[in-house]
């Protein structure tokens, strides 16, 4: 180890930064948010140091760089880029016997800073000895994404009960358990979320008790259209720490393969017509499974709002008093929009976009034909494939042209995307010619032009 990680405490400590521009201000910065006294050194200043000073946040020494500034300071930065000045306040700090920095130049600092992610109280510092800087900001852009934003909520509120657990519950490792049920359940997630008082309470009740027993919750989690890329850091991290997922036809096996590796898993169906559950018992087993003390991850394709029945499910958790989140996703039309190039409105061609069903209810499509047939307007069809010819001879019949264009996007965001494009004459022709299967999306309407105007195809590649 080249290096000694540490944490100062710089409340209240006289720190000096020699240099007045960006990389100062960046330096100025992080010394604030430490609550240090900075005072800058540089003959002139960029507007944001600037600032800092007309704000009486930061003193300013207009002059050259002295050795008589160091009177009193604690902790040098040299960021003036100049390599004679840089050296000259690195050595005159070294004989001051002061600690300093010159930015980029670890061979002449007795410091240097790491890149860190800030959680605070929760701090977390990578450096990889000055060396490579670039590569301690690829990790920590890693860590950021695993890494909730309200962890350091959480972090804030365990250390104020650490006290009270620790009188309560006096055996160590029934202490560990305690705390373990307690940040990797729904409590820490009502705190990240910032309902602290929610948690207080229930945190109250449990020490009462000494309840250790991990407590069960369902997550409904959008996985979005298919491609990993797309998920949310909130579904990729429920995804790593939940006990049983729950998933769907939709839900990709790369996706699924970003689960918690001893997670259970339960394929929970619903092919058109071939329900592996049917939704009461998908309903009645997450109830069970977090009754039972498990967090479920309920994984659906797109948005679980969007076409997903995420709303009957979470009736049911409600009705039995169940702790339960939504986690948003990106529905397949966003997601097939962005893939295939066709904006879902457009100034001068859409004004609105409606998403709709294609299936069938009782053996008839019911929609609002008149409302939905009409220039100016994207209609996105979910689960339209196998009454794609019904759907277009009804729009026909409701007033389109027999030339409007349409889309039909397959699998779309995945590597096996494909898009084709007609009109509403031609596409159960074209369906039923290129074999097109579900999961496939139908956009109706004038934009579909677009993506054949942008030569969208080319770009990506048709694979057909
Ligand atoms: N909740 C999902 C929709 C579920 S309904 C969402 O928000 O996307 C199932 C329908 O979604 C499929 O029949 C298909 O029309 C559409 N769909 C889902 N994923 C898709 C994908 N990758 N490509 C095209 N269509 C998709």
């Amino acid at each position: 180890m080249d290096y000694f990680p540490a944490f100062l405490k710089l409340d209240d400590q006289a720190c000096l930064v020699v240099g007045g521009g960006e990389t100062a201000l960046h330096k100025v910065r992080l010394l604030s948010a430490a609550r240090a006294r900075v005072t800058v050194m540089a003959p002139g200043l960029c507007p944001g140091l600037q600032a800092r000073v007309d704000a009486g946040e930061v003193q300013w020494l207009a002059a050259r760089f002295d050795a008589s500034a160091l009177a009193g300071k604690r902790l040098v930065v040299a960021a003036t880029g100049g390599d004679a000045v840089d050296r000259a306040v690195a050595a005159a700090a070294k004989q001051a016997g002061l600690w300093v920095n010159v930015v980029d130049r670890p061979e002449l600092s007795t410091y240097i800073t790491p890149s860190i992610i800030d959680r605070s109280p929760l701090v977390i510092a990578v450096s990889t000895g000055g060396g490579v800087p670039v590569l301690a900001r690829l990790l920590r852009a890693r860590l950021e994404s695993l890494i909730p934003s309200g962890f350091g909520r959480l972090a804030r509120f365990a250390a104020g009960f650490r006290q009270r657990v620790r009188e309560r519950i006096v055996d160590t490792d029934a202490r560990r358990a305690f705390w373990e049920s307690v940040l990797e359940g729904p409590l820490a997630e009502e705190v990240m979320n910032g309902d602290e008082a929610r948690a207080e309470r229930e945190m109250l009740e449990r020490l009462a008790s000494a309840d250790t027993r991990p407590r069960g919750a369902v997550y409904l989690v959008g996985a979005g259209p298919g491609n990993p890329d797309l998920l949310t850091f909130r579904a990729l991290r429920l995804m790593q720490q939940a006990d049983v997922v729950l998933y769907d036809k939709l839900v990709a096996e790369e996706l699924l393969e970003l689960v918690r590796r001893d997670a259970q898993r339960i394929y929970v169906g619903k092919e058109r017509a071939n329900h592996a559950l049917p939704q009461e018992d998908i309903n009645q087993l997450m109830v069970r499974l977090a009754q039972d003390g498990h967090r479920v991850l309920r994984l659906k394709g797109g948005d679980p709002f969007t076409f997903g029945r995420g709303g009957e499910e979470i009736e049911t958790l409600a009705a039995h008093g169940i702790d339960f989140e939504v986690v948003p996703g990106i529905t397949s039309a966003s997601g097939a929009a962005a893939y295939a190039g066709i904006p879902l409105t457009h100034r001068d061609y859409a004004q609105s976009v409606v998403f709709v069903t294609g299936h069938r209810q009782d053996g008839s499509i019911t929609l609002d034909w008149p409302a939905l047939a009409r220039p100016g307007q994207t209609i996105v069809v979910y689960m339209g494939v196998s009454t794609a010819p019904a759907l277009c001879a009804a729009f026909i019949e409701h007033g389109l042209p027999a030339d409007y264009p349409v889309a039909i996007v397959e699998r779309a965001t995945t590597a096996r995307q494909r898009t084709i494009t007609g009109t509403l004459a031609t596409l159960p022709g074209l369906i039923e010619m290129h074999a097109v299967r579900s999961p496939a999306l139908i956009i109706v309407g004038e934009v579909v032009k677009l993506a054949e105007k942008l030569g969208w195809y080319r770009r990506i590649g048709e694979r057909d």
